[in-house]
């Protein structure tokens, strides 16, 4: 049966390296983007590349139906779906400290990060359950990571920008309870930390290439099946809550 991986926010970035970097691994890909000009694009040069990518819209400015859109769309031509991995996701340019970064900074990160992630998944729980074994990655960051963001002695001491920080750590929870909601079935969920990597979001600051952002997504979304469930690694190993 056809190996098949749904990546969202894939137009670009870690997002776009992963669907690359899968297809090479054998996966078919779909290359999931909420703008189809700039998603085209994407799957058009990785195409080139010799590559099995193929453009699917996924907006979770309307998650929800997005999602149900795919999950119909998908169950129509393949009938299960092997891997999802919630990639997209914004860091505001209004983030800011707690004491004062504004409510609607707040939702609109929080729509995205957690709610868009949460939307999106639930109507392709199905298709995920029909495959032989699936996995769910959850692109989530050091900066969700409470434990990190609570030891003010930690060598990494975290950017404090609320909204994004708050909305990983959340993403984190989903991750948690998901896993244990299907711990009965063939579904893998995990959160990963792709590190501090150079793409659009950090303004190509990040000290990690895409190739080194994508090493534990690529590794999740391949985990076997005595692998582990309801974790929150990065390439290193296990990442604190
Ligand atoms: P980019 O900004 O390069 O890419 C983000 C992707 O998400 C784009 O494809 C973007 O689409 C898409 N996206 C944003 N909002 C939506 C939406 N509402 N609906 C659908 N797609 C959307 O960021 P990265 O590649 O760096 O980030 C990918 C993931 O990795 C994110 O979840 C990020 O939080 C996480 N991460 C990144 C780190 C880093 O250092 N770069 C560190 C830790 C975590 P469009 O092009 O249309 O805007």
């Amino acid at each position: 049966m056809e190996k098949l991986v749904l990546i969202t926010g894939a137009n670009k970035g870690i997002g776009f390296e992963a669907t690359r970097q899968l297809a090479r691994a054998g996966f078919t890909v779909l290359l999931g983007a909420r703008d189809t000009e700039r998603g085209e694009e994407a799957a058009d040069k990785l195409r080139g590349e010799g590559l099995d990518v193929r453009f699917v819209s996924a907006d979770l400015n309307r998650a929800a139906e997005s999602g149900a859109a795919l999950a119909k769309q998908i169950g129509e031509e393949f009938g299960h779906l092997d891997v999802l991995i919630n990639n997209a996701g914004i860091c505001d340019r209004e983030d800011g400290p707690a004491s004062s970064v504004g409510l609607e900074t707040l939702r609109r990160t929080f729509e995205t990060n957690f709610f868009g992630a949460v939307a999106f998944t639930q109507p392709l729980l199905p298709l995920l359950r029909a495959a032989e074994s699936a996995r769910i990655v959850n692109v989530s960051s050091g900066l969700g990571s409470l434990a990190v963001n609570g030891d003010s002695s930690s060598l990494f001491y975290p950017v404090k920008i609320l909204a994004y920080n708050a909305s990983k750590a959340a993403l984190n929870m989903f991750t948690v309870d998901l896993a244990y909601d299907l711990r009965d079935t063939r579904i893998k969920v995990n959160s990963v930390s792709p590190g501090f990597v150079a793409t659009d979001m950090t303004n190509h600051r990040g000290t990690h290439t895409v190739e080194e952002g994508v090493i534990e997504i690529v590794r999740l979304a391949q985990l076997p099946d005595d692998g582990p469930t309801g974790g929150f690694t990065n390439k290193e190993g296990m990442v604190p809550w």
